[in-house]
């Protein structure tokens, strides 16, 4: 039986721990292609071009815009983020789970776009869990950690819109519970139609 590829939207409040997340999901499990990103935020201590992101001017993200060279994308605390098309198309027709670690906006196109995308979202166990992580973090400035947060209430209101959560307490939780969520999604009825079909002949056949 052919497996398909599902699409995979991941968002969550700044601070969440979705980059550790993925990666440590990555690591465990080789069935997932996580899609890089452009953007055109500076690069963070420790991230390289091509690996976190592929870190762009406001010039050359305009381009890939007007190409039509992405699937989606977003202005978030002023500055874009979009997710590569090529990549995600050429991943998923191998049959790999492609994860795309999107905020929300772009996530919602994905979602219009593709309505048989797993949309899921990581939470932290509270809110104020989140703010501590934030600071923790040290690469921010107070003003960046505050416009995050503003940001994470926006985002709260749509939350809705997505299929399931995963509380990111316990890192090691969350990356299974994400696992089997996806897991599951290959058992869908609507994603295994024509194998229910092959069995319904064979049954008809003999009778
Ligand atoms: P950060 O600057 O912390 O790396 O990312 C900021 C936000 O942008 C996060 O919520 C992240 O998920 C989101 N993001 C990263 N890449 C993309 C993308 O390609 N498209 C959209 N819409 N959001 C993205």
């Amino acid at each position: 039986m052919e497996r398909k590829g599902i699409l995979i939207v991941v968002s969550g409040y700044s601070g969440v721990g979705k980059g550790t997340l993925m990666k440590a999901l990555t690591a465990r499990y080789d069935t997932y292609a996580l899609s890089i990103s452009a953007t055109t935020r500076e690069p963070r201590e420790g991230e390289q071009d091509g690996r976190e992101y592929f870190f762009r001017t406001k010039d050359e993200f305009e381009e890939l815009i007007a190409k039509d060279r992405l699937i989606e994308y977003a202005s978030y605390c002023g500055n874009y983020y979009g997710t590569p098309k090529d990549y995600v198309e050429e991943q998923l027709k191998q049959g790999r789970d492609v994860i795309l670690e999107i905020e929300q906006q772009g996530a919602l196109k994905v979602k219009a776009k593709m309505p048989d995308v797993l949309m899921l979202f990581v939470m932290p166990p509270d809110a104020e869990t989140l703010v501590q992580r934030l600071r923790g973090r040290e690469t921010e400035s107070e003003d960046v950690i505050r416009e995050r947060l503003t940001q994470a209430v926006e985002e709260s209101k749509y939350v809705d819109r997505y299929d399931y959560m995963i509380v990111n307490e316990d890192l090691d939780r969350a990356v299974e519970e994400l696992h089997h969520l996806i897991e599951s999604q290959h058992n869908r009825i609507s994603r295994n139609l024509d194998f229910a079909k092959q069995i319904q002949q064979e049954l008809m056949d003999l009778t």
